[in-house]
C-alpha cells in the first residue's frame, strides 16, 4: 500500500482530508501518531501497528492505496469521459444582449439587439438534430433574457415537445437580473419546464443600487426582493451576491434584510467574485478583491448563513471536469445566431467559434482556432496545478483564466478557495455537524 499524494492532515484540528474522495476524518489524539507514521511511511511495519478498523476506514477514504494505483491516471480517466460524454447536451440560449440595468461592473459587450425567427428556426433544426442524446438541458441568459420572454417560450415550447417525442430528458433554468420576475412571470416560466432562476443582489438596498441600477439610473432592490418572495413559492431561487471592494462589507446588513423578508428556507445564497477576465471591464481591475482575500469572506458568510437559518451546505468536492465549457457538448448561442464556448466571451467577437448557420452541433463539421483551444485546453498540463495538492477539488479553476494567460493577460491563477480556506472550512463543517 501507499499513501495518496492528495492527504490532509491537520494534526492540532484532528483532521484527516483526502481530496480524491473527499473523505474527511476526526482523528483521536492516542491515534494520530500511528495513523501519521503510516501515512508518512506505509512501510509493513507501520502498517501493522494502525488498529485493523482504522486500516480499513484509511483504505475506504483513499487515504491509503494500492501500489498500483495512479490517481493522477484517474483523475484524467474521469476528466475525459465527462468531457466526452455524448449522452447529455447543453445550451445556453441569449435572446438578447440588451439590458434594462446598468450595473457598474458589467462585463458584457451590450447591444440593442434581439433574436430574430430565422435564429431560431435553426437552433430548432440544430436540436432535431441531436438524435442520439438522452438529456438536453437549456441555460437562458443575456443581456437580461426576460426583456424577451417571448422567445423564450418558442424555443422552449420546441424543445419540450422534441424532447417529449423522442423520450430525451429535458431540464432548463435561468439567470435574469429578477426586474421582471414576478409571480406570474415565474409561473408562466414553470410552465416551460424551467425549474429554477438565479437572481443576483449586490447588498443591502442602498448599496445594491448603487451598484446594479436601472439605466435610467433608478434603484432596482425593493422590486426584485418583492419578485422573489413572490416567486420563492413557484421557482427555486438561487440569489447570488457579486462580491468586491464595494460591498464585501455589507453582507451582513443583506442577510438580515433577507431574513426579515422571511426568505430563510426558501432561497439559496451564493458570492460571486467579481473579476476581470473580460476586456470590456478592465478598467474596474482596482476594485476586485484577489481571491486569497475573497476566500475567508466566503466561509464567514457561509457560516453566518448557517447561523441564521439559511441553508449553506459548503464543502469540497470533487471536480470531475473544470467546466464544460471545454466539452464539445456545449455551447453558447448569441442573439445573432453567433457561437461561443464560455459566457464571460459573450459579446466579444474576438472570441466567437462559428455560427449556428455554419457549424453542425450534433456532428461538428469545422473546428475554428478558438473552438479548437477550448476542445484541446488540458488542466493537467498547467505547469502550477499538474503537482498542486489541491488539484482534484479545483482542476485547474476557470479554464478561460490559462486560456486567457496563453494570451499574454496577466492575470494569475483562478485557484478555487479551498486553497487558502481547507482546513478552516473542514474545521466549521465538523462544528456544525454537516
Ligand atoms: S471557462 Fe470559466 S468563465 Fe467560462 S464558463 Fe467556464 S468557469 Fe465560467
Ligand atoms: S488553479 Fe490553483 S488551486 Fe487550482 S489546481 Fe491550479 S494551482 Fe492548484
Amino acid at each position: 500500500m501507499k499513501a495518496s499524494r492528495y492527504n490532509f492532515f491537520f494534526k492540532e484540528e484532528g483532521l484527516l482530508f483526502n481530496a480524491v474522495t473527499c473523505g474527511l476524518a476526526q482523528v483521536l489524539p492516542t491515534h494520530a501518531p500511528s495513523i501519521e507514521a503510516a501515512l508518512n511511511d506505509p512501510n509493513d511495519q507501520n502498517l501493522s501497528r494502525l488498529d485493523t478498523d482504522i486500516k480499513e476506514k484509511l483504505i475506504e477514504g483513499g487515504f491509503l492505496i494500492e501500489d498500483d494505483v495512479d490517481e493522477d491516471t484517474y483523475l484524467k480517466a474521469i476528466f475525459n469521459l465527462r468531457r466526452f460524454a455524448t449522452k447529455n447536451f447543453e445550451l445556453t440560449i441569449l435572446p438578447t444582449l440588451n439590458c434594462n440595468f446598468n450595473c457598474i461592473y458589467c462585463y458584457e459587450h451590450k447591444r440593442n439587439d434581439r433574436m430574430d425567427e430565422n435564429v431560431r428556426n435553426k437552433i430548432k433544426e440544430q436540436v432535431a438534430s441531436l438524435t442520439e442524446i438522452k438529456n438536453l438541458g437549456v441555460l437562458w441568459y443575456g443581456g437580461e433574457p426576460l426583456l424577451f420572454p417571448e422567445i423564450i417560450f418558442d424555443l422552449s415550447d420546441y424543445f419540450i415537445k422534441y424532447c417529449q417525442d423522442k423520450n430525451i430528458g429535458y431540464q432548463a433554468s435561468i439567470v435574469t437580473n429578477g426586474y421582471f420576475l414576478n409571480k406570474e412571470m415565474a409561473r408562466d416560466l414553470k410552465e416551460i419546464k424551467i425549474k429554477s432562476a438565479q437572481v443576483t443582489l449586490d447588498g443591502p438596498e442602498v448599496v445594491h443600487n448603487v451598484r446594479r441600477p436601472l439605466k435610467n439610473g433608478g434603484g432596482t432592490f425593493e422590486r426584485i426582493l418583492a419578485n422573489i418572495s413572490e416567486s420563492a413559492d413557484v421557482l427555486k431561487i438561487y440569489i447570488r451576491v457579486n462580491i468586491d471592494r464595494g460591498n464585501y462589507t455589507y453582507l451582513p446588513q443583506l442577510l438580515k434584510q433577507l431574513k426579515s423578508a422571511h426568505l430563510e428556507k426558501k432561497v439559496q445564497i451564493s458570492l460571486g467574485l467579481v473579476t476581470t477576465i473580460s476586456e470590456a471591464c478592465r478598467d474596474y481591475e482596482e476594485n476586485c478583491l484577489r481571491i486569497k482575500e475573497f476566500s475567508p469572506l466566503e466561509l464567514n458568510t457561509m457560516n453566518d448563513l448557517i447561523k441564521e437559518g439559511f441553508a449553506g451546505f459548503y464543502f469540497p468536492k470533487p471536480i470531475e471536469v473544470s467546466c464544460m465549457a471545454v466539452s464539445p457538448q456545449n455551447f453558447v448561442i448569441g442573439p445573432t445566431g453567433e457561437l461561443y464556448k464560455c459566457l464571460e466571451t459573450v459579446g466579444d467577437e474576438k472570441e466567437i467559434i462559428g455560427s449556428i448557420n455554419s457549424i453542425s452541433l450534433n456532428n461538428l463539421n469545422f473546428i475554428s482556432p478558438n473552438l479548437a483551444k477550448w476542445l484541446s485546453y488540458d488542466p493537467f498540463t498547467v505547469p502550477e496545478c499538474k503537482h498542486c495538492e489541491f488539484l482534484p477539488i479545483c482542476l485547474g479553476g476557470c479554464p478561460l483564466y490559462h486560456l486567457k494567460q496563453s494570451e499574454n493577460y496577466n492575470i494569475g491563477l483562478p485557484c478555487r478557495t479551498w486553497r487558502f480556506s481547507l482546513k478552516d472550512v473542514l474545521k466549521s463543517q465538523v462544528v456544525f455537524n454537516v
